[in-house]
């Protein structure tokens, strides 16, 4: 039986970890639970532990869940996959954060179907660190742009970037990843004052992300398990 009270614990408990080992001057890590693929019933478990930030990546199973636990007024609702244009309307008022934008078309839509009477929708870019050909992701070198076009959007907020490094047991390619995130980052939030999030870590390579600087994981197998 998994116990999902115990699994967020320990996860906290490596964020506290590893942020104690960073010079960073980033506050604070924050924990976005990913509970894609996983039942209602585990939601409610985290939430019953004190997990607020959970992520989903698949339009519909979004919405469902959102739907579903409509109740719990204080989630907060990311998400986090590949967005196609024909579907953003089904997220643009259904969550409160989406960190997958990774073309002005997606940022155009979704700031033009998020209802006025809401809270901008808050943005983080994807980026595609490691120039990988199928990857999603915006290109490091369009970064710039697509971050002033995104700006410019009256119903976004332009919060920071995000990050899925190729996958590789190699830590030291890991790590430069992130560090080019870092840096990426850190120019851009001097840039704009609204981005304050740099969204990278898994499961697997939470401390390296924590190391160069990530101030949200996004983790999923360590609080809910292996994914079927
Ligand atoms: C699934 C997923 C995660 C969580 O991955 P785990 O390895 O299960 O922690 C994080 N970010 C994104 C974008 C994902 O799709």
């Amino acid at each position: 039986m998994i116990n999902i009270a115990d699994n967020l614990r320990l996860v906290n408990n490596q964020i506290i970890a590893a942020s104690s080992k960073t010079t960073s001057s980033t506050s604070k890590v924050s924990l976005l639970a990913v509970s894609k693929t996983k039942p209602i019933s585990l939601i409610q478990q985290a939430y019953a532990a004190g997990q607020r930030h959970f992520g989903e990546n698949y339009v519909q199973e979004t919405v469902e869940k959102v739907q579903q636990l409509a109740e719990l007024t204080d989630i907060t609702w990311h998400f986090i996959g590949p967005l196609q244009a024909n579907k953003t309307k089904l997220i643009a008022n259904n969550v409160t954060w989406v960190h997958s934008v990774d073309r002005e078309k997606i940022a155009k839509r979704l700031n033009q179907q998020r209802d006025i009477n809401i809270t901008p929708l808050n943005v983080c870019l994807q980026v595609n660190i490691s120039g990988e050909q199928s990857k999603s992701g915006v290109a490091v070198t369009e970064v710039a742009k697509l971050a002033e076009f995104i700006n410019n959007c009256e119903n976004l907020c332009l919060r920071g970037l995000m990050a899925i490094p190729e996958k590789t047991k190699d830590k030291i390619a890991a790590r430069d990843s992130f560090r080019q995130m870092q840096t990426l980052f850190n120019q851009l939030s001097h840039q704009y004052p609204s981005v304050d999030t740099l969204s990278m870590g898994m499961s697997n390579d939470m401390d390296i992300a924590i190391e160069c600087g990530s101030t949200m994981i996004r983790v999923g197998t360590a609080i809910f398990g292996a994914r079927s």
